[in-house]
């Protein structure tokens, strides 16, 4: 992997960081996981790593997928970079924070891939329609390769259509969406994850895999 700055960039706009030391055998399904709505609260690009507060039911949720040999992969854009807002300093520092949050839960994540790049940035970053940023699947694709995963036993959990969007087209069959309804984009099945009943679905879900 190339380094830059002494962060894991593997392009300039794409972070690829090992976060775990735990190995799994080829073609096991990954839970894929949204950062900013989904596993902290989001508070608009987020910068301040004091600021960072979990939402509730998404430890037990990652914490289920370590119990069962289910890599954790967080995928998430961080068009914040592209548009100058802050930097992969501050983005480390936040990240460093929600793992460590997670961790005090008992949840553990094994890969973080974030993409800088969007329309509206400057310099390098400034890239339309990147492959790596949600709703293209490339983030998925790429911790695919990595991991040796199963992409289509794989589950997403995100805050956005465009989470579940790049599941579809990683070729993923089951999404949760944050505080929405259910509906079906095109092979993927999107359940929503608004309250016990559905946390607790998708625990089943990650038990069965
Ligand atoms: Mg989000």
């Amino acid at each position: 992997m190339a380094e830059s700055s002494g962060f894991p960039l593997a392009e300039p706009g794409l972070w690829v960081e090992r976060t775990s030391a735990r190995s799994f055998p080829a073609g096991r399904p990954a839970l894929f996981l949204d950062r900013d709505g989904t596993i902290n609260v989001d508070t608009g690009y987020p910068d301040d790593a004091a600021a960072m507060v979990l939402r509730d039911g998404v430890a037990p949720v990652i914490e289920a997928a370590n119990q069962h040999g289910i890599p954790v992969v967080v995928v998430t854009n961080q068009s914040g970079i592209a548009r100058g807002y802050f930097g992969w300093d501050a983005f480390a520092r936040v990240n460093k924070r929600v793992l460590d949050l997670l961790g005090e839960r008992n949840a553990f994540v094994d890969m973080v891939l974030a993409c800088a790049y969007h329309e509206a940035g400057a310099g390098p970053l400034a890239i339309a329609d990147h492959p790596m940023r949600k709703p293209n699947p490339g983030m998925l694709l790429e911790a695919g390769r990595r991991l040796e995963l199963d992409l289509r036993r794989s589950l997403i959990v995100g805050d956005k259509t465009a989470d579940m969007e790049a599941g579809r087209r990683a070729g993923l069959q089951q999404g949760w969406l944050v505080d929405c309804d259910a509906s079906a984009m095109g092979r993927l099945s999107v359940s929503p994850l608004r309250d016990a009943t559905d946390l607790k679905g998708l625990l089943t879900a990650i038990r069965s895999l």
